[in-house]
């Protein structure tokens, strides 16, 4: 089985969901905070590589107008929802926020090693595969970097507690044999780095736990739904309630504890 960070959480958070996205591959919604993330890591990567091309960093207008770029033109190929009092001004304002703050921060940093860089790693059985945003030197190790474009800055606990660092850790250190030193959330809208590190536990957790508890879920077709908050995102919410009618066992025991209903 073919696994990665995103469909490791998705199953973790509703297996029923994961059903729908990754078995029955019914299409998605694109929203404007999922596409603000990709221009967002497509031109942070192209103002690393013209970095490692040039010598020399781009300035603030030369990074919006690459951003504007891959922004208009995923804006015109998906014609995304957008996020609730949220125009197309706001995000371009927020991406010059981010770009400023990052070219600041990026003079004094070290040149990445890796960027966007796609891994294949087994796991078991199975494969893990995903693509680093950013891999950097370290003085002992690797540093696996991670952007984060979302509006909450995670909490130092987040980090620890991160899946998607453990997984990226685990398929570097798998595809380099090097250790890694440590794995940094970067949030973008302040620039600050929020370190953690991974260890062989971490690793072992990962291995022995999660993917086998994922792959014998899918393997056996184990795709009850599991309502939460989280509901209140999912593209399927109409189909999910309509397939649950009548089928109280799947969910909580009972129908009286669906909670999308009241949502
Ligand atoms: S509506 Fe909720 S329970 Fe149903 S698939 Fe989506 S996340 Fe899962």
């Amino acid at each position: 089985m073919r696994l990665s960070a995103t469909r490791i959480k998705t199953y973790l958070t509703c297996p029923r969901q994961f059903r729908y996205i990754y078995i029955d591959e019914l299409p998605r919604v694109p929203t404007t905070p999922l596409l603000f993330g990709s221009a967002m890591h497509e031109t942070l990567c192209w103002l690393h590589e013209c970095r490692m091309e040039n010598g020399a960093l781009a300035n603030i207008e030369q990074a919006m107008q690459d951003f504007q770029q891959r922004w208009n033109d995923l804006l015109q190929a998906q014609a995304p929802v957008f996020k609730p009092g949220m125009t197309s001004q706001d995000y371009e304002a927020m991406a010059r926020q981010m770009l400023a703050v990052h070219l600041k921060v990026s003079r004094k940093a070290t040149v990445p090693l890796l960027l966007e860089f796609p891994f294949e790693v087994a796991i078991g059985e199975h494969t893990l595969v995903g693509i680093l945003d950013r891999v950097d030197e370290g003085e002992t190790g690797l540093v696996v970097m991670d952007y984060k474009t979302g509006s909450r800055k995670p909490s130092a606990r987040d980090v620890e507690a991160d899946l998607q660092l453990t997984i990226y850790a685990f398929g570097v250190q798998q595809m380099f044999g090097l250790p890694v030193e440590k794995v940094i959330c970067h949030w973008l809208r302040d620039g600050v780095d929020l370190v953690s590190t991974r260890d062989k536990n971490d690793f072992a957790w990962l291995a022995d736990e999660i993917v086998p508890y994922i792959a014998n879920g899918v393997e056996s077709q184990n795709f009850a739904p599991k309502p939460g908050y989280w509901c209140r995102w999912c593209d399927f919410r109409e189909l999910c309630q309509a397939e649950n009618s009548g089928q109280n066992a799947d969910v909580n025991g009972g129908s009286a504890s669906w909670p999308m209903q009241s949502n």
